[in-house]
């Protein structure tokens, strides 16, 4: 019985909904999370407010303002004119692949990629929140400073190549993003005093809910997250469906195959009972001592007892004993039909 392929379905499509169902109440939490995280201004008042706080912090709060380097800012690689606090270069190789099933395929994969970080701050009139660990963030939103793609150029040797190896480069995408100096952010997240109590920095939730540094306001954030809840919802329904359907093929398939198995059974049964019907009308009345059953003493000898092989039990008896020959005491490995004649 073969159910290696809708097995594979049912696995792959498994892991799909599970991840769907996971992503689902992320963004379900997140989004929960993020409307009730109260909205606060950066100003003195901001102070007052922690400091009445429990230990000195607000578990999730959103708030904005610009970003502000705390010391000298990151010059963009490819616009000098361009300073940051957070900047990400990227190396990528496009290639086209051929797939198992013998398709060329797009696809890309990171060769390089580099992070530099300048300590920065969000402020609002004079006042500052200190953004601490950026690259902790579930969303960073960044702007794309530069993103240039290289073309391979193939020689006839790369084709070739290229033809029997499977995989043959496209080019190379070199993309550099910056976090820029003087964007207006919301950064969600837990705000607390510095160790040393001099200055408000906004850290990822250490109870492990989103961190956001985004240039939406929160609506927007929210409208998204709404977004992607609905699109994880449909997917969930797609996967659960396919999911749904596939054991119930393996269901079928299952009953199927057992009831063909009872039903072979029973035949077996039926030839078995007519031959034994058959062998009883054709038995001989008149045989020898030495050719009668040892049990019932009415019916010849039919069956041989394996491996002692002694024919000593008609074809009815045969049926009760099981373990041991009833002359011998050997144990019944095997019985077999004999013709004495
Ligand atoms: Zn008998
Ligand atoms: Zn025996």
């Amino acid at each position: 019985m073969d159910y290696l392929v809708e097995t594979i379905v049912l696995g792959i499509d498994s892991i799909i909904f599970i991840t769907c169902i996971r992503n689902y109440y992320k963004n379900k939490n997140a989004m929960t999370m993020i409307q009730g995280a109260p909205y606060l201004n950066i100003n003195n008042d901001l102070k007052e407010i922690i400091l009445t706080h429990p230990d000195k912090k607000l578990s999730y709060v959103a708030i904005r303002g610009m970003v502000k380097p705390l010391g000298k800012p990151i010059i963009s690689n490819n616009n000098v004119g361009v300073q940051g606090v957070v900047q990400l270069l990227r190396i990528k190789e496009h290639v086209i692949q051929r797939s198992t099933t013998g398709f060329w395929n797009d696809s890309e994969r990171v060769i390089q990629e580099v992070h530099n970080i300048m300590p920065f701050s969000l402020e609002t009139k004079g006042i500052e929140v200190e953004i601490i660990d950026p690259l902790a963030a579930d969303i960073l939103d960044m702007d794309v400073i530069s993103d240039v793609f290289d073309p391979t150029v193939p020689t006839v040797m790369d084709h070739i190549w290229g033809f029997f190896a499977g995989i043959r480069q496209r080019g190379i995408q070199k993309t550099e993003k910056m976090l820029r100096k003087g964007t207006m952010i919301t950064g969600i997240g837990e705000l607390v005093y510095s160790r040393d109590g001099n200055m408000l920095q906004l850290q990822p939730p250490t109870n492990g809910t989103p961190f956001y540094l985004t240039n939406m306001q929160v609506t927007s954030l929210v409208k998204k997250l709404e977004n992607s809840k609905r699109n994880y919802r449909w997917l969930c329904l797609l996967f659960g469906a396919i999911g749904i359907v596939v054991g119930g093929l393996i269901i079928r398939k299952y009953l199927k195959h057992r009831a063909k198995l009872i039903q072979e059974a029973e035949i077996k049964k039926q030839l078995e009972e007519s031959r034994r019907e058959r062998r009883k009308k054709t038995r001989t009345k008149d045989f020898g001592d030495n050719q009668m059953c040892v049990v019932c003493k009415t019916n010849p000898i039919e069956i041989i007892l394996l491996p002692c092989g002694h024919v000593c039990l008609c074809e009815d008896c045969s049926a009760g004993i099981q373990d041991f020959c009833p002359v011998c005491r050997t144990i019944i490995e095997r019985k077999s039909v004999a013709y004495v004649a």
